[in-house]
């Protein structure tokens, strides 16, 4: 009987595959597939039987790694990151690699050597499936994976599941292992998961949210205890009670600066839908205000551009990847050298443009009114959350003042993840290179300049018939307390 059962599996597997690769082919999700000998090593665990797809950037041994760069086209790492090994542990079945932005840079998944994701709501309106890390979201949207990873540098994890109308966490900084991770702006990078549901992704933190020494910014096994512990005594405040489906006791912030002029009017109503429900299941819904929120996204791209020129540097022909020599007999000393030919032919233009604005920002003349000048707007932004936020910040030595805001402080902020639905791949959006695509973050990178979890949580579809989400975002290490509010939103 048990050998039937087995064979039986083995051929839904196969099915799958087959299911998996034609859908593949409209969306263009998985840039590299694992071979069945690979995948049938699956072993026993929690995760045994979950399927993922994983982010082109995270180091797999059985899969390349190119980061949808031309520059590591054909990179094979021989290691793990410690992500993945912690999947293969439990049991997971890592079927492929999910295409992206190169090196994590983008907000809508069109810049990759592999070509642009298609977004599986309605493949045939070609519409964006966000980015970067859009082969993730799509992944999961389409059913060609339970699961999917993903980085989130400044919202890439957020705004690609709010496109696709999955569910995305970005976790708290440092409490999942970036090692084996290719780095883009180290001081923001996180791994994220993507599900269907808000429980699954709970599941897979339950492997994933490990305190790793090879990571150097990894939180510490004490400073874990110390938010969970936290976390725990501030939801006791209501988590017992909404077993019983109230929801009193529960205050959820909205933050005032979260509705610029460009968020399109649907996605307020959908948000406007969520806040309803909540407040009639009795939580409360408390205005907030994080005054430096509209400096946040300067701030971002002048330090993601920073770090990120300092992180491409290794590209450099000599050590990994592409290497371009120059014709035999060229002037060497002009531009024709090693460096500059492989750095132009393996670098795509955004992130050409990145290593420029980055290197600009710290050059002697530019690094006070650029560089200081967005760590210092980051502090504020800092400080904005940890006055309203119920829960002190762990992370803060000294003791912090009580929360101002009414009532003691919010236990979550709520509020719409994105501006608008997935824009047409054809749209004038992704056309312009300007700042246009930039804007598309307003949004998240409050979140990630403060290194806070935040959750994207679907909810529903907005006038033109397309996804909308909203994030739940909550204090550092309260990773646990976001998912149990987005359970209850979803
Ligand atoms: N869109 C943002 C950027 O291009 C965020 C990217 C990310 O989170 N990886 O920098």
């Amino acid at each position: 009987h048990l050998r039937a059962l087995n064979i039986l599996g083995y051929h839904a597997r196969l099915i799958t595959s087959q299911a998996t690769y034609d859908k593949n082919a409209d969306i263009n999700a998985l840039v590299f597939t694992a071979s069945e000998t690979a995948r049938k090593s699956v072993g026993t665990g929690p995760l045994r039987e979950v399927s993922v797809a994983v982010k082109d950037n995270i180091c797999t041994s059985d899969m390349p790694t190119s980061c949808s760069s031309p520059m590591l086209r054909n990179f094979h790492s021989p290691f793990d990151a410690t992500v993945v090994q912690l999947l293969r542990s439990a049991g997971a079945d890592i079927i492929g690699k999910a295409n992206c932005d190169e090196f994590g840079m983008g907000s809508l998944n069109v810049y990759s050597v592999h070509g642009p994701v298609v977004n599986p709501h309605e493949p045939n309106e070609r519409r964006s499936a966000g980015g970067s890390s859009g082969g993730s979201a799509a992944a999961v949207a389409a059913g060609m994976c339970d699961v999917s990873l993903g980085t989130d540098t400044g919202g890439s994890i957020r705004l690609p599941a709010a496109y696709c109308g999955v569910v995305g966490l970005k976790p708290s900084y440092g409490v999942i292992s970036r090692w084996g991770v290719v780095s883009f702006a180290d001081s923001l990078d996180c791994v994220g998961i993507m599900a269907r549901s808000v429980k699954q992704v709970q599941r897979v933190f339950g492997t994933l949210g490990q305190y790793d020494y090879r990571d150097p910014s990894a939180a510490t096994p004490e400073t874990r205890e110390k938010a969970s512990q936290a976390c725990s005594r501030s939801m006791q405040e209501w988590l017992s009670i909404s077993q019983g489906g109230s929801l009193q006791g529960l205050r959820i912030g909205i933050p005032q600066e979260y509705f610029p002029a460009e968020l399109s009017s649907s996605i307020t109503e959908s948000l406007r839908h969520v806040i309803d429900a909540l407040q009639s299941r009795g939580a409360q819904v408390i205005p907030v205000s994080l005054p430096s929120t509209p400096y946040a996204l300067s701030a971002y791209y002048v330090i993601a551009s920073a770090e990120a020129s300092s992180n491409m540097a290794r590209y450099d022909g000599v050590e990994y990847g592409l290497r371009v020599d120059p014709p035999p007999g060229a002037d060497t000393t002009k531009t024709a050298n090693v460096y500059a030919l492989t750095r132009s032919k393996g670098f795509g233009k955004e992130v050409q443009r990145r290593i420029l604005l980055g290197a600009y920002a710290l050059t002697a003349d530019a690094f006070d009114n650029y560089f200081l000048q967005a760590q210092r707007v980051r502090k504020l932004i800092r400080a904005d959350f940890n006055k309203i936020f119920h829960v002190a910040n762990p992370l803060n030595s000294t003791h912090s003042p009580e929360p101002q805001s009414e009532v003691r402080g919010v236990h979550v902020l709520l509020h719409p993840s994105a501006i608008r639905t997935a824009p047409p791949l054809d749209d004038a959006l992704i056309r312009d290179d300007g700042l246009e695509a930039y804007v598309q973050d307003v949004l998240t990178v409050p979140a990630s300049l403060a290194g806070l979890p935040a959750l994207n949580v679907p909810a529903g579809l907005a006038e033109d018939g397309w996804p909308v989400g909203v994030s739940v975002v909550a204090q550092w290490g309260c990773d646990e307390m976001a998912m149990e509010v987005g359970k209850i939103i979803q």
